[in-house]
This record gives structure tokens, sequence and C-alpha cells, in this order.
């Protein structure tokens, strides 16, 4: 894997190899598991495992599992799918919640030193206490409590003696401070809940910001490295492991959220999405997670390049799909098969075709990639054409199928549009056409020109197959609407906040057709990939394909417009 051109971190990095202030890098992912990944995890892994490989460091996979609530199993087995499927490997694999003995034995440390203490304010009074950015908190009346009291009472929490909510435990730094997140900040809450891994063990819960500074720290990570959002909590990250003393000290550093053009990320949203069945789960085609990319055809090759080139910095920006879709353009135009698929078919009779006969003809598998040798594929009397490339009456400048015209079908002949049938509702239903044998693709035939090169399949021998297309899930947004946080101005508006996420859903995101695909298509298997001849790149869904029936899902169309 190429190593990451150079960025702001890596700077420090080494810098900090250089100085010896660090011996051996050691970095994290620490994701929650409350949910799939996204893209934007896909750049944090990246990161994380790029920046330690480079410096023959380790990277570790931890689960930041300290809240009950949301956390679940099927997130654990799934995150650790996709970071591998991505191509990385962690050295320890850690769950924040084997270090709760440890977090509960940091909290009476700084209880017995006076800076922690029980509070039994609500949570509403304490929202309210801790005042503006212009307007010092208010201090709390138990927050001179002894350090006895707040031993016992720190005990009794975690004994179960009080009800949700009744009390916490807070850091006591400077209810005055410049920062808010130094004024006092609740470290423990009372939640009486099973943990997927710890069971009934505890009822009280370290929150985030004491939490992480002390899973880094345990497991003697260097660099700790977040996103923006974090940037003011950084002086409670570094009071947190001072005055826990912790031996090993991990330093934090921010860098700007990746963001998607007409993309909805974050987590809540796309578990709404999945529970009130707007998606196919998860891994549906048109979700930015990773489980979604891979069932589309994205792969891992190309998200890891576009997490390399979409460089690192600490204002982030939106980055337009039309990025991602490159990378893997680049990446399977030399990779996938060439092949010819008709995705809204319609007959063709070749008239002056000897009934009964199949020839067969060579085509290449890749004219990019002539390694990837020859195939052969049937031609006879009926085929099937795109509707698409036939107009009864043409418009200017269309040089496909109409009454009169002659075309060359790609591999084979050129074939002229004779007659046109029609069914009973004035639909065209089947073009009757002759073909030319002196045009045979490969014969050396410059007897005349033609302008339109259009694809095709035989008819007798066509695999049925279902395509679907997609579109971005989300309508287009203005940029400043996705420039914002989290999505969160796609919940923003009157309506609601859910009400108005919904109805920025793009009602075409999905399409589904029918149509036919090559012979030798009909062994594809769940992943393969394909280039179809105009239409694009192309996976075969391996969720929804069955011995009888094949699916593909459009990875990307092509660049190239349809017209040759
Ligand atoms: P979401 O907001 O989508 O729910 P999160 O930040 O809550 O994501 P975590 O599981 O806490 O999800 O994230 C794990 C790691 O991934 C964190 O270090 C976080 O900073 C990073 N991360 C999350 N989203 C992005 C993003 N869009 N770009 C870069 N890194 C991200
Ligand atoms: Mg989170
Ligand atoms: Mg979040």
């Amino acid at each position: 894997k190429a190593a990451a051109p150079t960025n702001f971190i890596k700077q420090i990095i080494m810098e900090d190899l250089k100085s010896g202030q660090v011996q051996t890098v050691v970095t994290r992912f620490p994701p929650e598991p409350n949910g799939y990944l996204h893209i934007g995890h896909a750049k944090s892994i990246w990161l994380n495992f790029s920046l330690a490989d480079e410096f023959g460091g380790k990277t570790n996979l931890r689960f930041d599992d300290t809240n009950p609530v949301k956390e679940d199993e099927e997130y654990v087995r799934s995150i650790q799918e996709d970071v591998k499927w991505l191509g990385f490997e962690w050295d320890g694999l850690f769950f924040a919640s084997d270090y709760f003995d440890e977090m509960y034995e940091r909290a009476v440390l700084l209880i017995k030193k006076g800076k922690a203490y029980v509070d039994d304010q609500t949570p509403d009074q304490i929202r309210e206490t801790r005042g503006t950015l212009t307007e010092p908190g208010k201090e709390s009346p138990y927050r001179n409590r002894s350090v006895e009291e707040n031993l016992d009472l720190f005990e009794r929490m975690r004994k179960g003696e009080f009800r949700n909510g009744e009390r916490v435990l807070r850091a006591k730094i400077d209810m005055a401070s410049g920062n808010i997140n130094l004024r006092d900040p609740v470290i423990y809450r009372i939640l009486h809940a099973a943990h997927h891994n710890t069971g009934d063990k505890w009822c009280i819960y370290p929150m985030y910001a004491y939490a992480h500074p002390l899973e880094d720290a345990i497991e003697g990570v260097t660099h700790s490295i977040c996103t923006t959002e974090f940037e003011e909590q950084r002086p409670l990250y570094d009071w947190v492991v001072r005055e826990c003393e912790m031996p090993q000290v991990p330093h934090q550093y921010e860098f700007g959220k990746l963001k998607l053009a007409d993309t909805i990320m974050g987590k809540r949203y796309l578990k709404q999405l999945v529970d009130e069945k707007r998606v196919d789960g998860w891994d549906d085609p048109r979700m930015p997670t990773i489980s979604g990319l891979r069932r589309r055809g994205y792969t891992p090759e190309a998200i890891r390049n576009f997490c390399a080139e979409t460089g690192v910095s600490k204002s982030g920006g939106v980055i337009d799909l039309i990025f991602l879709e490159n990378f893997v353009r680049d990446d399977l135009k030399l990779k996938a098969p060439r092949t010819m698929a008709v995705l809204q078919p319609l007959k063709v009779v070749i008239t002056n075709y000897p009934e009964g006969q199949v020839e067969m003809l060579d085509a290449e598998n890749n004219t990019e990639a002539p390694e990837m040798g020859i195939r052969q594929i049937p031609f006879s009397r009926e085929i099937y054409v795109e509707r698409d490339d036939f107009m009864e009456e043409p418009v200017k400048g269309y040089h496909r199928l109409f009454p009169g015209n002659e075309v060359r079908l790609k591999h084979a002949y050129f074939i002229k549009c004779e007659e046109v049938v029609k069914n009973e509702a004035g639909e065209v239903v089947e073009l009757r056409c002759t073909y030319d044998p002196e045009t045979k693709s490969g014969s050396g035939f410059t007897g005349r020109k033609v302008k339109g090169t259009i694809h095709w399949v035989e008819a007798t021998q066509a695999v049925p197959a279902e395509f679907r297309l997609y579109e971005p899930l989300m309508a287009k947004q203005d940029e400043a609407a996705a420039d914002d946080e989290e999505g969160e101005a796609y919940a923003a508006g009157a309506a609601g906040a859910e009400a108005s996420f919904l109805d920025k859903l793009n009602p075409k995101s999905l399409e589904i057709v029918h149509g036919f695909v090559e012979p030798n298509m009909k062994d594809a298997k769940a992943h393969d990939k394909f280039q179809f001849f105009r239409h694009g790149y192309f996976n075969v869904d391996p969720k929804h394909t069955t011995a009888e029936k094949l699916v593909f899902n459009r990875i990307v169309s092509l660049k190239s417009s349809f017209d040759p």
C-alpha cells in the first residue's frame, strides 16, 4: 500500500521520532459499535493505519463501547469485517469496557486528590449552571464535599443504590474557565443498563471525555487522532491523563472530517434509514457505508486511494462524489472484463441471416488490457439491442438505429433498419433489419463508414438479468448545507429534524430494469465486476443474486457520453 502523502500529522510524528519524544508510533481506530462504518470512518482508518505502518508502528482496533444503550454485537462484527476488507490488520483488538475497573480506580484516585466530587444536582441543573462563553459557570452546592463523603457516595453509586440521573461524578477543575469543557465536566453517570460485554456488572458508566484519554493511555497510544469537533476538548484530555497519573502519555491531534456532497453520513441518520426500511439494510448500495460501497462494487483499493489522495487538513471541506467515482473507475479500468449487456431490450430480427445458424465471433475482453484475452460470443438471426438505440423519428445528430439507417454492431456486422413492427397499442416491439456480411468486425472492411456503434446480445442464448441503477440517496443540496456538521443541515427546518431529513431523500435513487447479458455470464459470481459497454461498471449483487437470477448493481457509469 502506498505511503500517505505528507500532511501535518505526519510532520508531527516525524518530529516526535527525531527528537526521541516517541520511540514507536502507536495509533488506534476507536469506533463506537453503535452502527456500521461509513466512508468517513474509512478516512480515519486509513490515516491511523497508514501513519503507523509507514514508521514501523502499531495500530489498535479499539471498540469505544462505554455507552451500553446504543451498542450491539452485530456492529462489533461488521466493523471488524469492514476494517479487514479495507486491507488493514490491527495489532491489538481491544474493548474500552475491558478497562472499566481501571477507570473506576482512577476515578477513586481523583476523588482522593480532591479532583472529583459527587454532584446531586439534576442533569438539567448541571447544564444550566455551566455558564456561557461570556459568563462563568456557577459552582455546585455539592462541590466542596469532603473526600470521605465523595468516596462513600461514589461507592454507593457503583453498588446501585441510586437511580439513573440521581447523581454524577464530576471532575473538579474550574467553573470559570474560558473553555466550557473544563467547567467541572461529568465523568461518570448512573445508567442501569446491561452492557454487551460486561453484562450487569456495572450501573455507572464513564463519559467519553474521561474514558477516551484513559483508553489511549492504557494502550500506550502515542498519537491519538480524532476530528476537529474534539479540538476544544484537548485541554480536558490532557487534564485527565495528568491527574489520573497515567504512566504513558498520549497526545491528541485533530483533522477535519471527510464530508461528501449529497451524502448523509452520521450513523444516527443512517440507522434511521435502516430501521424505517427506507433502504435495503446497512449495506444498501446507495448507503455511504463501507458495506454499502462493497455491495455496490467499490474496491478496497479505490477507497484507500480516495482517502490518500483527498488529503488531510484541519479544515476538511466537502468533496464532490465525482472524486470517489473516479477512483473506482481508475481501479477497475484494467481489471474488469468488458462485455455487453442490454438493459432495456428491443428485439431485432436480421431478415437476411440464415435461420437456425449461429456463428461465434471473437470479442476482446478489455481493449486496454490485451492480456485479458478474447472470448467468443454467439451471433444469429435474432438479437436484442437497447430500446434507446432506436428512434422512429430521429432527432438531429442521432446516429443510431432509425428507419433506413445503418449502424455497426460491436464485434459483429453493420445492420440496417428496414422495418418497424408495432403492437396494437402502437408501441415498437421489434425491428427488422438486414446485415452486410462484408462488414464483419476484424475483416478489414473499409468500403463505407457508419457513425454509430451499438451493443447487442444474441437472443436465443441471452441470459436474463436484473440491473439496479443508482443515484444519490439524498437529493442535491446546496453547498452551504452540505458543509454543515454531520448532515445536520438535512435535519434543520421547521418541520422538525426527522421529517426534514427524510424530505430530502431522492425519490429516484433506485431504478430497476430487466434485460440480458452475454451467455458466458451465466456463471458470474457475487462480487464479479464487469464493464458493460457504454453502460459503466457493474457488480454482481451478493444479496439478491441466486442460481436462477442474476442481479447487477451499477457501480458507476462511464464518463464518456452515450453517442460515440
Ligand atoms: P458519526 O458521526 O458518523 O456517527 P462518529 O464520529 O460518531 O461518526 P465513531 O465511531 O465515534 O463515529 O468514530 C470512530 C472514529 O472515526 C473517530 O475517531 C472519528 O473521529 C472518526 N470519524 C468519524 N466520522 C469521520 C469522518 N467523516 N471523517 C473522518 N473521520 C471520521
Ligand atoms: Mg460517536
Ligand atoms: Mg457522531
